[in-house]
C-alpha cells in the first residue's frame, strides 16, 4: 500500500488532502481497462440487442442474460477467489459497477445480483453459508435479492412486520410476512430476507431459498422505467427456514441491512455514470446529425450549453466516486490485515466512509437525472419517442432517487453522520465551527482567495468548508436536539456539502491530471465553471439555513460572511462550456 494520507468519513469538513494523494480514474492500470472492455463488449453483444425483449417483462431472457455475464466472470468481481470469485479491488469494483451500469434494466437486476442479493452472505456469512452459497452466486448459478421493504416498512425499514419464529424441534425459524418491490423476485434463487424474530426490538437477517415451500413471488410491478427488470412482491408463508441460515446473529439483521445500504449507496454513485456516458454519447452524436435552419444543431449555443453541462457534472462526479473508491480500497487493505476475514473488513471498510456514500448517492443520481433529461431536450421531438435509447434512460433514471435509501433520507445521512463521528471525536469539527463563529468579523474583513490557479481554487473550496461549520454551529446552537426536526436547515446543510465534496474532488483530480499529463485548459474549465456555480449555490443555501435559525438582526453578520465565503473571481462560463462542448462535438462521443 502506498504512503498517501487518507482522510476518515466525514473528516473533509475540516482537512484537506492534496492532489497527489487522491485517486483519479487516469490511473486505471492496464487490467482493469480491460475488465472495462469486457464489460463493454457484453453489453454490446448480448444487452441492447436484448432489450425489448427483456423490457416485455420476459424473465427469463433477464436471468438467462444475468447467467451470461456469470460465465465471463463478471458476478464474481467483487467475490474473493476462495468462493469462486475474482477478488478485485474496490476501485475495480466500481469500474464494473460504472460500465455495466450503461446497461439499462440489465445494469439493475446485475447490480442487485451482485450487490445487496450476494455479499450480505459474503461479508457476514458464516464459512458454511459462503460455501453453501456464495460459491454459486459469484458464478450465476444462483441468482440473489435482497428483501427488506415492506408494504408498511420503506424509508422506516425496522419497522417490518415480517416474523420468525423457532420451531418446537428448534431446527427451523418459521417465517411469516410479506415483501414488495424486491428486485429479481421474478427468478431469484436465494433471499436474503430480514425479519423480526419473536417480539424482538430489530430485526435478523434469514438466507431463504426461493424452492422451499410457501415462498409465493407476485407478479411483476408494472413500472415507470427498468422495465426489464423484475420488480414483484414475496409472500412467506409458514416458510421452514434451517437454523443454520440464519444470518449473522440474532438482532443483527438491522446493522446488516444498513451496512450493505452504503454499499449500495456507493455502488450506485459508480453505476450512474456509466449510464450518463451513454446518454451524453446519445446526445453529441444525435446533435451532430441533426440539423435545424440549415446548420447541425450542435452548432447553437443553447446545444453546447447543455452538453457541456452534462460533461461537467458527469466529470465531477465521477471524481468523487473513484476519490472515495481508493480510499475505502486502503481501508479495506489495512482492516483485512487487522482482522483477518476479508468480508468483514471489506464491510467495515465500506460502512465507515457512510458520510460520502450518502453524498455519492444524492449527488449521483441528480446528475443522472439531469443529464438524462436534457439528452431527451437535445434530441427534440425524437427524445420523446420510445425507439431512442435516451427516452429510455430518461424513465430509468428515475428510480435512482428513490432505491437505496431515498435521497430526502440520505441528504439527512450526510449531516448527520458527520455530526455523529464529530461527536465520536473522530475529527474536531465542533470546536473548529465555534471559533469560526465567534470570528465573523475577521472573516468579512479578511482578504479575496489569491494566488495561482491551484491554490486560488484550494482556498475558495477551504472557504465553502468554513460556510459550512458557521451552518452547523449556528443551527446546532439555535436547536440544539431538536435539530432533527428541522429538516430543511439539514437539507440546506447536506447541499453545501455535496457541492463542496464535488468540487473540492474536481478540482484535485484536474491538479493531477496537470501534473501526470501537463497543461490542460478544458479540465480547468470544467473547475471553474463548477466552482463557480456551486460557489452560488452554496451561498444559497448557506443563506436559507441562517435565516431559517436566526432573526434577521441576528443574521446580518453571518451572512456577511457567507457573501465573503462564497465569492469567487468572475468566470467567462459561456466561453469554457463552448470550449468543453467543443472537444465533445469533436470526439462525437464521451471521451475525456
Ligand atoms: C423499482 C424498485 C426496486 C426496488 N428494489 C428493492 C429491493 O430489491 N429490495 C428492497 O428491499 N427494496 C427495494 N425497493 C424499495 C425501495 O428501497 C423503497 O421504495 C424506498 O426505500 C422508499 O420506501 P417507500 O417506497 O416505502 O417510500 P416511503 O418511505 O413511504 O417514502 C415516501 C416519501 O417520504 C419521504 N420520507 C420518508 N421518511 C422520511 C423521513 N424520515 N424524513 C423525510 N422524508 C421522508 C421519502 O423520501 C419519500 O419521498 C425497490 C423500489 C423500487 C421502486
Amino acid at each position: 500500500m502506498e504512503n498517501r494520507k487518507v482522510l476518515k468519513s466525514g473528516e473533509f469538513l475540516v482537512s484537506e488532502v492534496e492532489s497527489k494523494d487522491v485517486f483519479i480514474p487516469e490511473e486505471f492500470n492496464e487490467e482493469q481497462s480491460m475488465i472495462a472492455q469486457t464489460c463493454r463488449d457484453f453489453l454490446e453483444a448480448e444487452v441492447y440487442p436484448n432489450l425489448e425483449k427483456v423490457e416485455k417483462s420476459d424473465r427469463e431472457l433477464m436471468k438467462t442474460l444475468l447467467k451470461k455475464s456469470g460465465d465471463l466472470g463478471l458476478m464474481g468481481i467483487s467475490i474473493p477467489e476462495e468462493y469462486m470469485g475474482f477478488g478485485q479491488s474496490f476501485v475495480t469494483q466500481m469500474l464494473v459497477a460504472e460500465t455495466t451500469g450503461a446497461g439499462y434494466s440489465f445494469s439493475v437486476a446485475y447490480m442487485a445480483h451482485c450487490g445487496i442479493g450476494t455479499l450480505p452472505i459474503m461479508y457476514y456469512g458464516n464459512e458454511d453459508q459462503r460455501q453453501r452459497y456464495v460459491t454459486k452466486l459469484a458464478t450465476g448459478e444462483f441468482i440473489g435479492a435482497y428483501c427488506l421493504t415492506e408494504p408498511g416498512a420503506g424509508s422506516d425499514a425496522n419497522s417490518g412486520k415480517t416474523n420468525a419464529k423457532l420451531s418446537d424441534d428448534g431446527k427451523h425459524y418459521i417465517l411469516n410476512g410479506q415483501k414488495m418491490w424486491i428486485t429479481n423476485a421474478g427468478f431469484a434463487d436465494t433471499l436474503v430476507v430480514f425479519a423480526k424474530i419473536d417480539n424482538d426490538r430489530v430485526l435478523s437477517a434469514f438466507i431463504v431459498e426461493t424452492k422451499y415451500p410457501g415462498v409465493v413471488i407476485g407478479p411483476d410491478e408494472h413500472k415507470m422505467g427498468i422495465k426489464g427488470s423484475s420488480t414483484a412482491q414475496i409472500y412467506f408463508n409458514d416458510v421452514k427456514v434451517p437454523v443454520e441460515n440464519l444470518l449473522g446473529k440474532r438482532g443483527e439483521g438491522f446493522r446488516i441491512a444498513l451496512s450493505i445500504l452504503h454499499m449500495g449507496r456507493i455502488k450506485l454513485g459508480g453505476n450512474v455514470l456509466g449510464a450518463a456516458k451513454k446518454a451524453i454519447t446519445d446526445s453529441v452524436k444525435y446533435a451532430n446529425e441533426r440539423k435545424q435552419f440549415g446548420v447541425l444543431i450542435s452548432s447553437f449555443g443553447s446545444i453546447k450549453q447543455k452538453l457541456a453541462e452534462q460533461v461537467i457534472r458527469l466529470f465531477a462526479a465521477e471524481s468523487a466516486v473513484y476519490r472515495v473508491s481508493k480510499d475505502i480500497d486502503d481501508l479495506m487493505d489495512k482492516l483485512k490485515v487487522d482482522c483477518g476475514d476479508k468480508g468483514r473488513a471489506s464491510i467495515e471498510a465500506i460502512s465507515h466512509y457512510a458520510v460520502e456514500a450518502a453524498i455519492l448517492k444524492v449527488m449521483g443520481s441528480e446528475m443522472l437525472d439531469y443529464v438524462a433529461d436534457e439528452a431527451v431536450q437535445i434530441h427534440g421531438g425524437m427524445g420523446y419517442s420510445a425507439e431512442m435509447f435516451v427516452e429510455r434512460g430518461y424513465r430509468d433514471s428515475r428510480i435512482n432517487r428513490i432505491f437505496e435509501g431515498t435521497n430526502e433520507i440520505n441528504r439527512l445521512l450526510v449531516v448527520d453522520t458527520a455530526m455523529k463521528r464529530a461527536m465520536k471525536g473522530e475529527f474536531d469539527l465542533f470546536g473548529e465551527a465555534e471559533k469560526l463563529y465567534n470570528n465573523l468579523d475577521s472573516i468579512i474583513s479578511g482578504k479575496a482567495p489569491e494566488g495561482p490557479y491551484f491554490t486560488q481554487k484550494h482556498e475558495y473550496i477551504k472557504n465553502f468548508k468554513k460556510a459550512i461549520l458557521i451552518c452547523m454551529h449556528g443551527a446546532t446552537k439555535k436547536f440544539e436536539k431538536d435539530l432533527v426536526n428541522q429538516q430543511e436547515v439539514l437539507n440546506n446543510i447536506a447541499d453545501m456539502m455535496i457541492d463542496t465534496y464535488t468540487a473540492e474532488s474536481l478540482v484535485l483530480r484536474v491538479e493531477k491530471l496537470e501534473a501526470l499529463k501537463g497543461n490542460s485548459p478544458i479540465y480547468r474549465d470544467m473547475a471553474d465553471v463548477l466552482v463557480f456555480d456551486a460557489a452560488d449555490r452554496i451561498r444559497k443555501a448557506a443563506c436559507d439555513a441562517i435565516y431559517s435559525f436566526a432573526a434577521p438582526e441576528e443574521a446580518t453578520k453571518p451572512v456577511k460572511a457567507i457573501e465573503k465565503l462564497s465569492a469567487t473571481a468572475g468566470v467567462n462560463v459561456k466561453e469554457a462550456r463552448r470550449r468543453i462542448a467543443g472537444k465533445l462535438i469533436e470526439d462525437n462521443q464521451y471521451k475525456f
